[in-house]
């Protein structure tokens, strides 16, 4: 057993490993990075980056087929799953090399092996003991199993299983509507499969606010993807699921994507806070050289969340400096035609507080209509004249929430935001519209 020696050990090669691997060894420090799998961890391997792959390839296939309505003739349409299904491999197997690549640019020690913890500064890998001042755990997540209806790899799959399907099912019931959910509803509805998505709480997309959830359904209606809202899946037998409102229905598949639960690694016992590691504000865990970023913490399960905790951790190691993460300044995003975004705090809220809020339709701007995306909006909020909160249903929302990011997270007067000039014709131009509408003086919109 060999003994070595690094500045900092990180166990897990996903955003949050790899971003402070870079960060550290920027920083000047030595870096030892475990990965017991694949570099790039869940995002690059089995979520944002292949299911972001096969959903461009389906939504090209939905713009396609009306195509006429554009004056193209494009001939007959069709799809070969297969081909998204290669597409989509090829795609992650460059993006892993150049990422490992890249990191290794850095002088980061790549180790591809499991990582255990033999001390609170010392990881064993690969039969070698590695001694590190700071630890970060970075080991990510994984989808959980719900009682009742565990996964099984064919009937009951979960979201690593149903990237790896060659062939799309005909009919497919999906547990959850959360951001998988609504990204495999909408990825399976464009190659007009059957879809019905099952939520438990009264409304699709429970963690947005209730105006995008209301337009989902809309949405979800319109493209004939069926849903039932404070419904649970009470049995699955013989491929056959009762739901609680008693219907039953025989789908090709099922999907649950529904929760998912920390990868700890082993060798030490950490406090927790429910199933996931307990960090405090600078993402400390109870031993204090050690700390977890990313998806284990379970503060917010989206890879920008767990980059920006990373890099905070290397910048308190190395300067001391307090980390600056508000887990609502975080955008999210949920992908297909229309996306959607949001930012900072929803209506429900700001209820009791003296707020102001102001709802701007995509369908007010001339750049949708040359689009042909008018099915959407811009709804904002504020307080004592700074925005408080964007919800935004949109052609381009996962760009367009940024511009409300950075004026939440620098607590703008709105005032000094409507100095600035939005161009013409763009969709930004209905994030001006919006926060003019807080005075009620959106140009574009007829005299309420
Ligand atoms: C289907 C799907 C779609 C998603 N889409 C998006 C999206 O569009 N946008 C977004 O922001 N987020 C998305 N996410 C969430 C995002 O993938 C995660 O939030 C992100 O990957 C978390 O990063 P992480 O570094 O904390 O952990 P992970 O990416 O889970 O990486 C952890 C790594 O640690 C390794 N590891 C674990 N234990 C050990 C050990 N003991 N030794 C060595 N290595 C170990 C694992 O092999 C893994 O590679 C999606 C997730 C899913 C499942």
């Amino acid at each position: 057993m060999e003994s070595l020696f690094f500045d900092t050990g990180i166990i897990g090669g996903g955003p949050a490993g790899y971003s402070a691997a870079i960060r550290a060894a920027q920083k000047g420090l030595s870096v030892v990075l475990f990965e017991k799998k694949a570099m790039g961890g869940v995002c690059l391997n089995r979520g944002c980056i292949p299911t972001k792959t096969i959903l461009h390839c389906t939504e090209l296939y939905k713009s396609l087929k009306k195509s006429q309505k554009f004056g193209i003739n494009a001939g007959e349409i069709s799809y070969d799953y297969e081909k998204i299904f290669q597409r989509k491999n090829e795609i992650v197997e460059k993006l892993q090399k150049s990422l490992t690549k890249l990191v290794q640019s850095y002088g980061v020690e790549i180790i591809s092996a499991e990582a255990k913890l033999a001390a609170a500064d010392k990881i064993e890998a690969n039969k070698n003991i590695y001694t590190c001042k700071n630890i970060i755990l970075s080991t990510g997540s994984k989808p959980a199993q719900i009682k009742g209806i565990e996964t099984d790899g064919e009937f009951i799959l979960n979201s690593d299983d149903i990237l790896n399907l060659q062939n799309p099912p005909q009919s497919l019931l999906i547990i959850g509507s959360g951001a998988i959910g609504v990204e495999w509803a909408r990825i399976f509805s464009a190659l007009d499969k059957e879809v019905t998505v099952i939520e438990a709480a009264d409304r699709l997309l429970p963690s947005a606010d209730a105006d995008i959830s209301r337009r989902l359904e809309r949405l979800f209606k319109k493209s004939k993807i069926k849903y039932f809202t404070a419904t649970k899946v009470e049995t699955i037998e013989n491929r056959t699921v009762t739901l609680s409102n008693s219907q039953v229905l025989t789908p090709d598949i099922v999907l649950c994507a529904a929760g998912r639960e920390p990868v700890i690694p082993q060798g030490l016992d950490f406090e927790m806070d429910g199933r996931f590691v307990k960090v405090n504000e600078n993402f400390q865990t109870n031993f204090k050289n050690i700390y977890a970023v990313g998806d284990i913490n379970g503060r917010l399960q989206l890879a920008h969340s767990a980059l920006h905790q990373a890099l905070g951790v290397v910048d308190y190691i190395t300067e001391g400096k307090e980390i600056h993460f508000k887990k609502d300044h975080v955008p999210s995003v949920i992908y297909g035609s229309p996306e959607i975004a949001w930012v900072g705090k929803s209506e429900e809220m700001l209820k009791g507080m003296d707020y102001k809020v102001s709802n701007f339709p995509v369908s007010a701007l001339g750049k949708a209509f040359a689009d042909d995306e008018i099915d959407g909006f811009v709804k904002v909020l504020s307080v004592d004249d700074r925005i408080a909160g964007a919800h935004i249903v949109c052609s381009e929302a996962s760009s367009l929430i940024h511009q409300f990011a950075l004026m939440i997270d620098n607590n703008l007067k709105t005032n000094d935001i409507l100095n600035t000039v939005f161009a013409h014709p763009t969709y930004s131009e209905a994030v001006f519209e919006s926060i003019l509408g807080l005075d009620n003086l959106s140009l574009s919109l007829p005299r309420s």
